[in-house]
C-alpha cells in the first residue's frame, strides 16, 4: 500500500497494544555532496511498528533505500544501499514529547522517511569502499588505470636547456 500519510487512529489500538505494518513510502531524489541521487523505484518498502502507550505513541520505521547516483570519488555508478532504523515517541501531557511527524493521529511517513534517510547517509557515497577516485593530473579513473598509471614530473626547464646544448 503506497502511503504518504498514515492514519494511526484507524488501527484502533488501545493502550499497550501494538501493530506492525508494511508500507510503500514514496521517497524523492535529493542532492548530496554536489551530486544527484534517486531512490530506486521512487519508494521504499518500510516496516512501521506502532505501539500505543498510555497516552501516546511509540513508533519505529525501518527500511533499506537503494540509491542510484554517481560515486563521489570516481563519478562511476555507485548503487549504494542505506539502511534506516528510526524511532519517534509522541506523548502529550506530563513528560511531554512530541513528534514533528505526527499531527493528531496523522503520521507523515513520507516526511519521516525522507529525514531519516538523510540522517542515515554515509559521509560519502562511493562505488566501493576502496575506490581510488580520479587522477588529479589527467582525470583518468584510477580503479581501471592500474598501478602503472604515473605521471613523469614536469621536466625542469634547466634540463631542457642542457639537452639543447650540443657538446661535440
Ligand atoms: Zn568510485
Ligand atoms: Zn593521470
Amino acid at each position: 500500500m503506497r502511503t504518504e500519510i498514515f492514519d494511526l487512529g484507524r488501527l484502533r489500538l488501545s493502550s499497550g497494544e501494538g501493530r506492525r505494518l508494511q508500507l510503500e513510502v514514496p521517497v524523492d531524489g535529493f542532492e548530496f555532496g554536489g551530486q544527484r541521487y534517486e531512490v530506486r523505484g521512487g519508494e521504499v518498502d518500510a516496516t512501521l511498528d506502532v505501539a500505543h502507550t498510555t497516552n501516546g505513541y511509540s513508533l519505529r520505521l525501518r527500511f533499506a533505500a537503494e540509491l542510484e547516483g554517481p560515486c563521489m570519488r570516481c563519478l562511476g555508478v555507485a548503487d549504494q544501499e542505506v539502511s534506516v532504523d528510526a524511532r519517534e515517541i509522541d506523548q502529550p501531557g506530563g513528560e511531554e514529547l512530541s513528534s514533528p511527524y505526527l499531527d493528531e493521529d496523522a503520521l507523515d511517513v513520507q516526511a519521516w522517511a525522507r529525514d531519516a534517510l538523510a540522517l542515515a547517509l554515509p559521509t560519502q557515497i562511493v562505488c566501493r569502499e576502496d575506490c581510488k577516485g580520479l587522477c588529479s593530473i589527467c582525470g583518468e579513473n584510477l580503479n581501471t588505470a592500474g598501478p602503472e598509471h604515473v605521471h613523469e614530473r614536469e621536466p625542469d626547464p634547466r634540463w631542457a636547456a642542457l639537452r639543447e646544448l650540443k657538446l661535440d
